[in-house]
C-alpha cells in the first residue's frame, strides 16, 4: 500500500516520460539469504526484509525474473526511462551533463577532475594527483594521494585507499571520498597530531571510477537509474558491465549474470573492463595499501567479506573485520554485517582485495536507509550530513591502517 502511494510521487520527479525503455519496481517473496541469493543471480536487490525483497529492474531482468519466480513476483510499478544508446560523449562537460535541478551541488566528472587538480596544485607538499587508467569511453580515471612529510618514502608508508562510484547512479558515493580528500588535506595543516600520524600514512582516493556511466545517468538533466559502465557489448545492443561483479575472485559464481542485458552482467571475463583493470593494476603496484573502502549507495550498511560465499573469512582476520565494522558503525549508525548475509554476490571489489592482497576492505552502503527515503536519488541535502557521519569511521580505519590487528588489543 505504502509503495503504491509513494512511488509515483517519488519517481515522477526523477524520470521524464520520453519512452525508450522501462524500469520496474518488483517485489519478490524471499524469507532467507539462500532464497535472496537466487534472486540476486538475476537482479540487484534494493530492499531486504524477512518476507520479501524489492528490486528496480530493467525490461531484460524483469523477463528473467518472471520466468524463474513468476508466482512469487509482483510488479509494483513500471516507469519509462530515456536510454541514450552507445553515443560517445565528448569530454565530460557542457550544460547537458549537469545534474537535474536542485541537485547541482553534486559534482559532474569535469568538476571532480577540476577539484582534484586544484587540491594537488594548491597543496604540493601534501597532495599529488594521479591517473590509474582510462574509462571505456576514454576518460581519465583520476585520484589524489595525500601524505605528510613528503612522497619520497611513499611506498613504505601504510596506505588506505578509498574508491567511489563503481555504480553510475550512486552519485553520493563520489561526493563522500571527494570531501574526505579535502578534509584530510586541511586537517594536516591544522591538527599537529594528525599531521604527525600522516607522516607515516598515505591515502589514495579515486572518487569516480565510472565517469561514463555517471555522466550517462545525468545526461539531459534527467536521472536514468543507470548502474553499469558504458561498454558496448559485442553482438547485442545491450550496454554495460556491472563493475562490482567484474573482479576476479570467485568471478561468475553467483549473484551476477552472464547476460549482457542484465544490470548485474559480470562481463566476458574477470577484469574485462578498463575501470576494474585500472584498480587491479594500481593495487598491484602499491603493496603498501592495507585498508580500503569501496563507497556505494544505499542502505546504510558496513559490509565486509566474504560476499561470494556464506562462509566467514575465519581466524583473526574475521575478528578484525567484525571489530572494525562494529566500531565504525557506532559513529555512522549503519548496520555492520558480512556481505553475504544479504545475498551472495561474486566478483566484487572487497572479496578480491582481501583474497588476493590481504587488504582489509569494507563496502560502505551510504545514505539513505531505503528506497522510501530517496533511494539512489536522496537529493543534495544529504551530502553534508552523510559526510559528517562518516568522518570518524574513515579516520578510525586510517588510524589502524599501519596494523589492523591492533584493534583486537
Ligand atoms: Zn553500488
Amino acid at each position: 500500500m505504502i509503495l503504491k502511494i509513494i512511488l509515483p510521487v517519488l519517481l515522477s520527479g526523477i524520470f521524464n516520460l520520453a519512452f525508450s525503455g522501462s524500469m520496474h519496481l518488483v517485489k519478490v517473496k524471499a524469507t532467507n539469504k539462500q532464497q535472496r541469493s537466487k534472486i540476486a543471480n538475476v537482479a540487484h536487490l534494493e530492499t531486504i526484509n524477512s518476507k520479501f525483497v524489492t528490486a528496480i529492474v530493467n525490461d531484460h531482468d524483469l523477463k528473467v525474473l518472471k520466468k524463474k519466480f513468476g508466482s512469487k513476483l509482483k510488479i509494483e510499478d513500471s516507469f519509462a526511462v530515456h536510454q541514450h544508446k552507445g553515443k560517445k560523449r565528448p569530454g565530460g562537460g557542457g550544460d547537458e551533463y549537469e545534474f537535474p535541478k536542485g541537485d547541482e551541488k553534486f559534482h559532474t566528472y569535469d568538476e571532480v577532475i577540476a577539484d582534484l587538480k586544484n587540491l594537488a596544485e594548491k597543496n604540493k607538499k601534501n597532495v599529488k594527483s594521479f591517473i590509474i587508467g582510462k574509462s571505456i569511453e576514454g576518460r581519465d580515471l583520476m585520484g589524489v594521494k595525500i601524505t605528510a612529510g613528503g612522497f619520497s618514502k611513499e611506498s613504505k608508508k601504510p596506505a588506505m585507499m578509498l574508491i567511489g562510484t563503481h555504480h553510475a547512479r550512486e552519485h553520493l558515493s563520489t561526493e563522500i571520498p571527494l570531501m574526505l580528500a579535502e578534509y584530510f588535506v586541511k586537517k594536516i595543516k591544522t591538527d599537529s597530531a594528525f599531521k604527525s600520524m600522516m607522516e607515516n600514512r598515505v591515502v589514495y582516493i579515486v572518487p569516480l571510477l565510472n565517469p561514463d556511466g555517471a555522466l550517462h545517468d545525468i545526461q539531459g538533466k534527467k536521472y536514468k537509474m543507470w548502474r553499469k559502465n558504458r561498454r558496448k557489448n559485442k553482438g547485442t545492443d545491450r550496454i554495460g558491465v556491472d563493475l562490482n561483479r567484474n573482479y576476479s575472485y570467485r568471478w561468475g559464481q553467483g549473484g551476477s549474470s552472464k547476460s549482457p542485458g542484465s544490470d548485474v552482467y559480470m562481463g566476458t571475463k574477470p577484469f574485462s573492463e578498463p575501470e576494474t583493470k585500472a584498480v587491479k593494476k594500481f593495487i598491484e603496484e602499491h603493496s603498501n595499501i592495507k585498508t580500503m573502502i569501496s563507497f556505494h549507495t544505499f542502505s546504510e550498511l558496513i559490509l565486509y567479506p566474504w560476499g561470494g560465499t556464506y562462509d566467514p573469512v575465519g581466524g583473526q582476520e574475521e575478528k578484525v573485520f567484525k571489530k572494525m565494522a562494529t566500531t565504525m558503525a557506532k559513529w555512522n549508525g549503519y548496520k555492520p554485517q558480512q556481505s553475504s548475509d544479504l545475498y551472495v554476490a561474486t566478483g566484487d571489489t572487497c572479496d578480491w582485495a582481501f583474497a588476493e592482497h590481504n587488504i582489509f576492505c569494507f563496502t560502505f552502503e551510504l545514505t539513505p536507509s531505503s528506497m522510501w527515503s530517496g533511494g539512489f536519488y536522496p537529493g543534495a541535502k544529504v551530502i553534508d550530513s552523510t559526510f559528517k557521519d562518516n568522518i570518524k569511521p574513515v579516520s578510525y580505519l586510517l588510524k589502524y591502517t599501519d596494523d589492523v590487528y591492533k584493534v583486537l588489543k
